[in-house]
């Protein structure tokens, strides 16, 4: 083990571990310190019930960034993937049910139950996200340019920024345009006449989301969920062989490959900094290690305001921190499951619908009163639920027989108007379960095991502040030149040699390994 390091990256987070892995090919001595006693952050798989292997946070992948994959040779150290098909299964109350599949005309044929005339536009509305989302996605390696653009150089770069768009056909701006501004909603109904058809692709649009359906901003939410692929398949999501910790363990076994020391159960508790430069860090151990240079996987909030002293910083700067939104409104739910559930809407098991992202949202409108009890503060009355059981693709994961199921819901708010996450919990997940019973009769009968991950629970664990998933909320004031906040957008800080390498960078949340990657990049160009 080296003496001392280059470089030291606080979290071992998927992305801090990708920032890493790159420096270390460049040939720096990089140490990594994590807190936890496993590496991961978000993308972990735990044995939190013995013999069940579970992602407690996230939990399908379709964003990691291909170039990643191959330039750190993931899937050497492990990292497959299998692709969700049927993508979608919705039940609804009346006790009809929607798929979409991998296959088009097979999906075509499911919306044709609904609506004739949404099957007709489904083909043309999928086409133009596509192209949308593949100008976007060449964002997604690139360093914002400086905002606001001083001089003329800097106005060249947002000139390149507009040449992108060039291969869009005039409708497709437009789309665009409106796709930054928009509601979920609002976009949908410009396309479909179907409830069952818009509820289901709105989904994608309120995950993670501090907004309902019908808030501005949500249509952008939807085209980030597009925007990745399973084996060179766009807009596919996968169930990752061994959960989501093998993304996390393969990146890491790609660093130590290259050099990388990563060191768990070693909490940073500060951040020094000398004469306006970054000098090391101190562990809660009381232990100092020295570095010239840091790269923080932690979000922006934690960097700033708890492990940098105020003093170091400008007010105004920390003011913008302070401001910077990550009220977190989604929860999880896993369970440990002694048999399959069987749907009222499609009985058997098992089914193509266990294979399925499982939707229980009827409608646009229940969706947006969920959200409704959200913005007062209380945890829905009626939320809306995905439901994936990782089992049906990766059997090993539980013991014989047994599977897992992952229940992601929105909305709990991190900020409740009466009681703590503590009183709330369990009567909040003993809610669902009641209303997953509504589609699946005898439900709570399946059930062995249970954790309530509230927001509260989902910063206590994985040091994400409000429980936000994405690190900050992902709207248009936070996105892009305004990641974190404006000025500060370019994985540099005020701080000379600390740097930002996780999703409160741009391009924000998921497990994408981007954030990671632009900032090693921009790390050697200064180091
Ligand atoms: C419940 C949930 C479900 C999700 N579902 C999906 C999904 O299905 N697909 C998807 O693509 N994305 C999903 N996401 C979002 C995605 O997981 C995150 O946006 C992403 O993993 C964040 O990665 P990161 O490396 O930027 O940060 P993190 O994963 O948050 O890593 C930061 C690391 O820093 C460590 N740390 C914190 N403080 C300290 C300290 N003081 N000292 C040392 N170490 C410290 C933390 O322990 C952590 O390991 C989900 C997130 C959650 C929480």
């Amino acid at each position: 083990m080296p003496s001392s390091y280059d470089v030291i990256v606080i979290g071992a987070g998927h992305n801090g571990l990708v920032t890493a892995a790159y420096l270390a090919r460049a040939g720096r001595r990089v140490l990594v310190l994590e807190r936890r006693e496993l590496v991961g952050g978000c993308a972990v798989t735990e044995e939190i019930w013995p013999g069940y292997h579970v992602s407690t946070g996230a939990y399908l992948s379709s964003l990691m960034q291909q170039r990643i994959v191959d330039e750190l040779e993931l899937p050497r150290y492990g990292y497959q993937v299998d692709a969700k098909d049927p993508a979608f299964f919705s039940a609804f109350p009346d006790g009809r049910h929607f798929f979409m599949w991998q296959d088009r005309a097979k999906t075509l044929a499911e919306i044709e139950k609904f609506s004739r005339r949404d099957a007709q536009v489904y083909p043309a509305y999928e086409d133009q996200l596509e192209r949308i989302a593949r100008v976007l996605e060449s964002l997604l390696l690139t360093t914002p340019p400086p905002f606001p653009p001083r001089g003329v150089l800097e106005f060249v770069d947002y000139l390149k920024l507009a040449g992108r768009l060039r291969g869009l056909a005039a409708k497709d701006v437009v789309a665009l345009v409106k796709i930054f501004t928009q509601s979920a909603a609002e976009l949908l109904d410009e396309w479909f006449e179907s409830d069952q058809v818009k509820v289901t692709l709105a989904t994608d649009g309120v995950i993670g989301a501090n907004g309902g359906p019908r808030s501005p901003g949500t249509a952008y939410i939807l085209l980030h969920h597009c925007m990745g692929g399973v084996q060179g398949h766009r807009g596919l999501w996968g169930f990752v062989r061994g959960g989501m910790g093998m993304i996390s363990e393969a990146i890491a076994a790609s660093a130590r490959a290259r050099g990388v020391q990563i060191r768990t159960q070693a909490i940073v508790q500060r951040i020094l900094v000398r004469n306006g430069r970054a000098a090391g860090v101190v562990l809660q151990s009381g232990e100092e290690i020295p570095a010239a240079w840091i790269a923080s996987n932690v979000d922006p909030k934690v960097t700033f305001l708890r492990l940098v002293d105020a003093k170091e910083l400008d007010p105004d700067f920390v003011r913008s921190i302070r401001l910077y939104r990550v009220e977190g409104t989604s929860a999880k739910i896993n369970l440990a499951l002694t048999g399959l559930p069987e749907f009222k809407a499609y009985p058997g098991s098992p089914g193509p619908h266990h294979r399925a992202t499982m939707h229980i949202c009827p409608d646009i409108e229940y969706v947006e009163r969920a959200w409704d009890d959200a913005k007062y503060g209380r945890p829905s009355e009626r939320p809306l639920l995905e439901l994936t059981i990782p089992t049906m693709y990766d059997a090993s994961l539980a013991p014989p027989g047994r599977h897992i199921m992952g229940i992601f819901l929105q909305y709990a708010p991190y900020t409740l108007r009466e009681g703590t996450w503590d009183e709330l919990r369990e009567p909040f997940a003993d809610r669902v379960v009641r209303l997953i019973e509504e589609y699946v009769p005898n439900f709570s009968s399946l059930i062995e095991h249970r954790q309530v991950l509230s927001p509260f629970d989902l910063e206590q664990r994985f040091g994400i502040s409000g429980g936000n998933i994405f690190h900050g909320e992902m709207s248009l004031d936070q996105m892009f030149v305004m990641r974190p906040v404006a000025g500060w957008a370019r994985y540099r800080t005020p701080i000379h040699g600390l740097f930002l390498c996780g999703s409160g960078a741009h391009p924000g949340g998921g497990v994408m390994g981007a954030p990671g990657y632009n900032c090693a990049r921009e790390m050697l160009k200064s180091a």
